[in-house]
């Protein structure tokens, strides 16, 4: 078993609550998953990730790339996958490394093959193929694995990315073949005795892996629809992918930079042509606003680094009435000089750990000192945000009758 995906009541947009069973555990769809980037959270330690709002992150996400170049995947894999690596016991997904290929590593080539590229820390040279990244996804071992895909760069013309979209759709294929071949090597399964030295003492979080849970699961792989901003290439995408039979499909290649209203006409074709059955994600978006537009409209998974990014640099998302939680969303810039002595939280009306302890003055003061423990509490909130936000949709869509 990699996946199971329930789905239940649905709205009039087509939004629908589901929930989804991997390996790890179950997650509450429309879900948000926090993005932790080199297997962390940034700045937001593992235990306080899983007690965020009512149920905490039921899924974060990696990004391969950087695993891949630093601590290596075959490191990883020798202790037993990402979740042990870093003592996390729920749900994770990795994507497959080519978007941040296209986007920071330098000097790329890319044949039908696959993409050499030379690292963006210290300029050596790599090769990525599908079968390559999905040897590393294994190796890293989070539940859910992304098929390789190009990133088209933006604009492109549309024979661009026509081409771009076939190569992706070549890669699918062989990732999913990969994939097939290949998914009973994830090291979930490894006893502790195969994975780690005998210097010291495990700790408590490894003593208490069970690795006979995971003797008959593996791990799922999602396609990704690509076809820019053409609606007959999208749908010729998102036809290819559903022909090849994925457990999951994601939509990519969005939120780059072009407008709002193009977004949204994109993923509302893609989610037509996408089995209502399984699981659909939409990669790298978005605003609070945004993500609970994209979950009414049918969309299942969401991942950004919006809220930690934001957080890291003063950047903070409440409600215009804190009483309302469905009023506007605004953003408050914590380096404002009038709240050196405001003494309210950053959201009256959130119920976060941040919110209900520290005063905006001291927030402001921790970020203009430069003090570590700024960047943590700002990210924690807006973390916090963005899960309420996804449990209150949920919510809504649960009590819409029929
Ligand atoms: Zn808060």
């Amino acid at each position: 078993m990699s996946l199971l995906f329930e789905v239940g009541a649905a709205c009039a947009e087509g939004g629908r609550r589901g929930e989804l069973t991997l390996p790890h555990g179950a997650v509450q769809t429309p879900v948000f998953m926090p993005v932790g980037t080199a297997a962390t959270v940034k700045a937001v330690p593992q235990d306080v990730v899983e007690s965020l709002g009512n149920r905490g992150a039921e899924i974060i996400l990696a990004n391969t790339y950087h695993l891949y170049l630093r601590p290596g995947h075959e490191l990883i894999r020798s202790l037993g996958g990402v979740h042990r690596f870093m003592s996390w016991r729920r749900p994770m997904l990795t994507d497959s490394g080519g978007f941040q290929v296209f986007s920071l590593a330098k000097l790329r080539k890319i044949t039908t093959d696959g993409v050499e590229f030379r690292s963006h820390l210290d300029g050596s040279k790599h090769f990525f193929s599908p079968e390559h990244s999905m040897e590393v996804q294994i190796a890293l071992g989070a539940d859910v694995m992304m098929a390789f895909d190009e990133c088209v760069e933006t604009p492109a013309t549309w024979q661009r990315t026509k081409d771009s979209m076939a190569l992706t759709h070549a890669w699918a294929a062989r990732s999913k073949q990969y994939w097939e071949d290949h998914r009973h090597e994830v090291p979930w399964a490894r006893e502790r005795s195969e994975t780690r030295d005998q210097r010291s003492e495990p700790t408590q979080f490894e003593r208490e892996y069970d690795a006979t849970r995971f003797s008959d699961k593996h791990q799922a792989l999602f396609g990704i629809v690509q076809g820019g901003m053409y609606p007959d290439l999208r749908r010729e995408s998102a036809q290819r992918l559903v022909e090849m039979d994925f457990p999951g499909y994601a939509i990519g290649g969005l939120a780059v930079g072009e407008p709002r209203e193009v977004t949204r006409e994109m993923i509302a074709l893609c989610l037509e042509m996408l089995p209502k059955d399984k699981p659909r994600y939409v990669m790298g978006v978005g605003y609070p606003d945004e993500i609970e537009e994209y979950a009414r409209m049918g969309v299942d998974m969401m991942d950004c680094v919006l809220p930690t990014r934001a957080g890291r640099h003063g950047l903070l998302f409440l409600r215009e009435n804190p009483a309302d939680r469905r009023s506007a969303v605004v953003r408050l810039n914590i380096k404002r000089k009038d709240l050196a002595d405001d003494q309210g939280p950053i959201d009256a009306g959130c119920a976060c750990s941040v919110c209900t302890r520290y005063s905006r003055a001291y927030l402001r003061h921790l970020f203009s000192s430069g003090e570590p423990l700024g960047a943590t509490l700002n990210s924690i909130h807006n973390l916090a945000f963005y899960l309420e936000t996804m449990e209150r949709v949920r919510s809504d869509i649960a009590g819409t009758p029929g």
